[in-house]
């Protein structure tokens, strides 16, 4: 059914505000870095830590005088909703996070926490009635950092986490000594636990207030009729299409910024890293989410002294590692170029290793055992195995040749999601309606809606961010590409809460 709607008005100016202030309520210092653009904060936002209370706070008191009702579940997801007129019906959903990792930036998850909920006081005070219920949700702990898992609170919600399991994770900054002054949790309750353990995620949402059985947070199938995730894309592929646009637009002779799309140029939107001012702004629309599995490795050799341990007799852990590592990139290029060939989607296949320890990392120590970390995504669980398989043939080959052993764990695989085709048309056919250029594309990070699409269908809407930087301070979207994803956004949202 098409929806007949008053002009929905987004605040820009209004949505702006919020978000920066929300980027004020950080456990980094007021950056001196005159290369950020103003006023960037470095953003350290800690899941449970009394700055995440503090901002959960105003986002709740944000919500309340906007008129709608909220709900906290025993993890801290928190709804923001607004009743629809038949109640019983499947809800409408959106949201996403307010953590932040280490000296991040100020836009990851808060773009779709803030725009999420300008989309629904937009709607509201354009005079429109939802006929199903719109929820605002504000997932708990999308970032890892503190229990070692992302995508917490929405895990649970979709029922892809025991309970049981969750509650006993480790809160990995317990052990910090509570006080350090470069600790992010400088000023957070994190203690060391009895006996010298950790605290577990129980001890911890207990503490700051979250109580009940975490059972009750995973919600049926069936309770969301749709969900939609806006974000910045923290990848380069949108800007990059901007800027090619632009250059073709003023190649031809015509102004980028007038048109029949009507977008008001931005204002100087360009870094002073060279980035040039996208002058359109094209949204992306998520059609799948690359799922990553994770992996340790741990290399065990034969140490010894540097100088006495002879090179015939060795059996170091180290370049049997970097022959793993060497190994890992060269099959994930084979999968791409292999995708490639055969016509697949293309370039799809990722593999990092991006931790290393070596024991015991003295310079005048063969090393006698390595530990690795590998992260692989990919939107095919099957292309993502192919790799894995042709590691360990490779893995079993350096085990032999070197003398070494090589222990693999896997810490987790979860599942690529593919986006509800309604949501992806609702999406599509609106911005054709409103003139705004998009693309279909696969979001390579994952978000809390790969565990939303358990028991919903949903899709995701990307607005370009700047350099395709993330997880930095100098994380930057234009004003007006938010205030565009936000439109977008509420748009959808009346449009499915009225089907
Ligand atoms: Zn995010």
């Amino acid at each position: 059914m098409q929806v007949t709607l008053n002009p929905v008005v987004i605040n820009q100016a209004r949505l702006l505000r919020e978000l920066h202030h929300l980027a004020t309520l950080t456990d980094c210092p007021p950056t001196t870095d005159a290369s950020l653009p103003a006023p960037t904060q470095a953003v350290t936002r800690i899941v449970f830590t009394p700055r995440d209370l503090e901002a959960r706070a105003w986002l709740i008191s944000l919500a309340e005088s906007a008129g709608f009702t909220v709900r906290v579940d025993p993890v801290g997801n928190t709804y923001i909703r607004w009743q629809g007129t038949d109640p019983d019906l499947g809800v409408v959903g959106t949201g996403s996070h307010t953590d932040a990792i280490p000296h991040a930036g100020m836009y990851d998850g808060t773009v779709g926490v803030l725009g999420g909920l300008e989309a629904l006081r937009a709607l509201k005070e354009s005079g429109f009635t939802p006929r199903r219920t719109l929820e605002l949700l504000v997932f708990t702990s999308e970032e890892p950092t503190r229990f070692g898992i992302g995508c917490l609170g929405s895990r649970l919600l979709g029922g892809v986490l025991d309970p049981a399991t969750a509650d006993a994770l480790p809160d990995l900054l317990s052990e910090i000594t509570p006080g350090a002054p470069s600790s992010p949790t400088a000023s957070s309750s994190a203690k060391v636990g009895p006996q010298g353990t950790r605290l577990t995620l129980h001890d911890v949402r207990t503490a700051a207030g979250f109580t009940g059985p975490l059972t009750d947070v995973t919600l049926p199938i069936g309770y969301y009729h749709a969900w939609v995730e806006l974000h910045i894309e923290q990848g380069p592929l949108l800007e990059r299409e901007m800027l090619a646009a632009d250059s073709a637009l003023k190649g031809s002779g015509l102004s980028p910024s007038g048109g029949s799309r009507g977008l008001p140029a931005p204002e100087n939107s360009s870094g002073k890293d060279g980035a040039l001012a996208p002058e359109r702004t094209i949204l992306g629309i998520v059609t799948n989410i690359a799922a990553p599995a994770s992996y340790r490795f741990i290399v065990e050799g034969f140490g010894g002294h540097a100088g006495a341990l002879l090179m015939p007799d060795r059996r170091d852990a180290l370049p049997a590692a970097a022959e793993l590592i060497l190994s890992v990139e060269r099959h994930t290029l084979a999968a791409n170029a292999e995708a490639k060939l055969t016509g697949q989607s293309g370039v799809d296949s990722v593999a990092t290793v991006g931790a290393i320890n070596v024991h015991p990392g003295n310079v005048n120590s063969v090393p006698s055992r390595v530990t690795l970390m590998l992260d692989i995504r990919d939107t095919d669980p099957e292309r993502r195995e192919h790799t894995m398989t042709a590691l360990r043939a490779d893995i079993a080959n350096i085990e032999s040749r070197r003398g070494v052993r090589i222990i693999e764990e896997r810490i987790n695989a979860d599942t690529p999601a593919i986006s509800g085709d309604h949501i992806v048309d609702t999406l599509t056919t609106l911005c054709e309606q409103e003139h705004v250029t998009y693309r279909k594309m696969v979001s390579r990070a994952y978000h809390d809606t790969s565990f939303m699409a358990r028991i919903a269908p949903v899709a995701m809407l990307f607005i370009p961010c700047r350099n395709g930087v993330s997880h930095r301070p100098d994380e930057y979207a234009t004003p007006e590409s938010i205030a565009l994803g936000t439109r977008i956004l509420a748009l959808a949202l009346a449009q499915l809460a009225n089907e």
